[in-house]
């Protein structure tokens, strides 16, 4: 059978044959490859075919897909037991180390996934502060959680509406959303005096990457502490992927609170939120604020993002490859924007990175909401021909991994700077 067969059947059985939506490239058209197995920087389709993979899970994956040393120790893990709902050793291991490389974090609790770390941070910041407001940014993705999928309203602090039927109003109507990179907005948003956090992705890298502006996240600090508002990073993204530390060590930003996913996890399904011990210590059950867990913390998971983790903190080399070999990646598309006389950006903080169509600056939503969304296409198909596969939507970032090595890394270009030049004719 091939990827159409499995496609077809897919969809008889799950909405849009997926179980994420953009997996089902109805930004891109066609079909999805389906995958059998993945190593290193590369996927093999049931075709057979092998791709140089850039979406690397949407950056969960950091030492390529089935490193042997990850893939040992899940399996130890397994054999030894998938959960015990009683607490491990290894918990308290993981959660030694996040803390060690985590500047902000004290005390931190591992959930499920990155939709459930922010759930809970916003809860946790509700009762910490006895506020009912959170101030969210234009075009910044924190999971899937009610009071965050609110459509962005139009320019300056506004109340939000659900983007999502199902979605009640009265529980967006405790959501405010500014634009990115705005620091009057934010200021007009926090001064009712009503706001119990902002939650921000520290570089926006669910509307293509966007960098904080210069000061960006200082104003919101200084403002948080002004008002009495608690920061909070979701560095599900950016967290060991911009830094070892993540974005608030890249900026030198201290949150009260982080929530953690992707890389925390090694590729197994986990997340993490934590930060401050004063406000941590308000969770169930050293607190009131209640948040558990089946499977929190489970030995696969934590096995994964131990040996993950632990290979970060010794890993003296690998955030500066990742640096350069972004930076070649870059400047070669760069150079073929020029050279096809196609307009276009690449946005990048380490190894995160965005081409935009289009578009010669990205510096909010309102901007990438301009985007040329059908070029992306014919960018897309044409490096999928060539066997590289990209993130199916001009919204996401791609993510290089320690095994996209300089000479894939050249491949690819080589690949991507083709289709470039197919998609500007
Ligand atoms: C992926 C992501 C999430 C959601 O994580 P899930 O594990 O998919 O629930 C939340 N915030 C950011 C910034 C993300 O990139």
């Amino acid at each position: 059978m091939n990827s159409r067969d499995w496609f077809d059947r897919a969809q008889a059985v799950m909405p849009g044959g997926v179980n994420s939506p953009v997996r089902a490239f109805k930004a891109v058209g066609g079909v999805p490859p389906f995958i059998t197995s993945a190593s290193g920087a590369y996927l093999t389709t049931v075709e057979g075919d092998r791709l140089i993979d850039f979406i690397s899970s949407w950056g969960a994956i950091v030492y390529g897909h089935a490193d042997p040393d990850i893939v040992r120790v899940i399996s130890t893990a397994a054999a030894n037991g998938t959960s015990f709902g009683a607490p491990s050793p290894g918990e308290v291991e993981i959660a030694e180390l996040i803390a060690a490389l985590v500047p902000s974090i004290e005390v931190v609790r591992l959930v499920n996934s990155g939709t459930e770390a922010t759930m809970s941070a916003a809860r946790l910041a509700r009762g910490a502060t006895g506020r009912d407001v959170i101030v969210k940014f234009e075009g910044c993705y924190h999971g899937h959680a009610d009071a965050f999928l609110v459509q962005a309203g139009s320019g300056g602090a506004t109340f939000g509406e659900p983007n999502s039927p199902g979605v009640p109003a009265g529980t967006v109507s405790t959501t405010r959303v500014v634009a990115f990179n705005d620091m009057a907005a934010v200021a007009d948003a926090l001064s009712p005096g009503d706001v119990a956090a902002i939650i921000v992705e520290p570089v926006a890298g669910n509307m293509g990457v966007i960098p904080p502006r210069e000061g960006f996240l200082e104003h919101l600090r200084s403002l948080c502490d002004e008002h009495g508002t608690l920061l909070i990073f979701d560095e599900v993204m950016t967290g060991f992927r911009v830094a070892r530390g993540g974005a608030q060590e890249l900026y030198g930003i201290t949150p009260d609170l982080t929530c953690l996913g992707k890389i925390v996890a090694g590729g197994v399904a986990a997340a993490a939120y934590g930060g401050r011990a004063d406000l941590m210590r308000l969770i169930s059950p050293d607190g009131r604020v209640y948040q558990a867990g089946t499977l929190a913390g489970n030995p696969l998971a934590v096995a994964a993002g131990l040996a993950t983790l632990r290979r970060i903190q010794a890993d003296d080399s690998l955030y500066d490859d990742l640096e350069r070999r972004g930076a070649h990646l870059q400047s070669r598309l760069e150079r073929a924007l020029v050279e096809a006389d196609i307009r276009g950006c690449v946005q990048r903080v380490g190894a995160m990175l965005t081409l935009f169509f289009g578009v010669d600056r990205v510096e909010d939503w309102s901007d990438a909401s301009r985007l040329d969304s059908e070029t992306f296409a014919r960018y897309f198909r044409a490096a999928l021909d060539g066997g590289v596969m990209l993130p199916p939507s001009a919204y996401e970032a791609m993510f290089l991994t320690a095994s996209h090595t300089d000479d894939i890394i050249d491949q690819a270009a080589d690949v991507l700077v083709a289709a470039i030049h197919r998609a500007a004719s």
